[in-house]
């Protein structure tokens, strides 16, 4: 528990300092405690230090794992950050207070249907593919313009962008351009930078980090 706070207070620091030396307020981050396979045992320790905000990128896990923890931390927040397929729409709308995938028309359309029926409007940030890999989420830098309006359209919450540059490469330019691109379309939030770079996305106007091992150690 101990070494939980201490890690916290520490990625805290960072990020502090970061935004000083951006001539930012460290209150405008919000750090996400990135909790994927880990258990619950791993989570509360950071719950009781006063970290409330989470991240999970699996429906199935989240599910699993939050309802309990929630209910003995009331104001604790999850937030998907992991791909989601059409047919989990219902469940990540009942589930999460955030997500940061919304990648392709048939998902804005799965997600708004199911934020009609819930009667609950979750604000969703746009995954953009900001290295253009065949492989990754996220949409092509080239349909942002129309998956933007398509969202509005549909009465989604569009809270920023987001991205996962390019593994084993200088991530600087990949998190200007996301911060560029956010600010053409208007949009405050920016979903960028994980253990390795949180920092430097911070300097480049991060207002999200999603941090996972930098907390809670290697993933199992
Ligand atoms: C796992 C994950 C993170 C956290 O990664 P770390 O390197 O452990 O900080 C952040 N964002 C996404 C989308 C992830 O899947």
């Amino acid at each position: 528990m101990e070494n939980a706070a201490t890690k916290l207070e520490q990625v805290r620091e960072n990020i502090a300092r970061a935004a000083r030396i951006a001539g930012r307020k460290a209150a405008d981050i919000t750090l996400i405690a990135v909790s994927k396979t880990h258990p619950p045992e791993a989570i509360e320790p950071l719950l009781i230090a006063g970290q409330r905000i989470f991240g999970e990128n699996r429906v199935q896990e989240a599910q699993a794992k939050w309802p309990q923890l929630r209910e003995r931390h009331p104001a604790a927040q999850v937030h998907l950050v992991g791909q989601l397929q059409s047919n989990k729409a219902d469940d990540a709308v009942a589930l999460f207070d955030f997500i940061h995938s919304l990648d392709r028309p048939s998902l804005v359309a799965a997600l708004g249907k199911a934020m009609d029926k819930a009667g609950k409007r979750v604000p969703c940030f746009i995954q953009v593919d900001i290295g253009e890999e065949e492989q990754k989420g996220g949409c092509a830098i080239g349909d942002l313009p129309a998956l933007v309006e398509q969202a509005r359209a549909a009465d989604i919450p569009v809270a920023g962008l987001m991205c996962v540059p390019p593994a084993g490469i200088e991530p600087t330019p990949f998190f200007a351009l996301l911060d560029k691109l956010a600010r053409d379309h208007g949009l405050d939030g920016r979903s960028m930078g994980m253990s390795s770079d949180y920092e430097i996305a911070v300097q480049l106007g991060a207002t999200h980090v999603r941090v996972g091992s930098a907390l809670f150690g290697n993933r199992h």
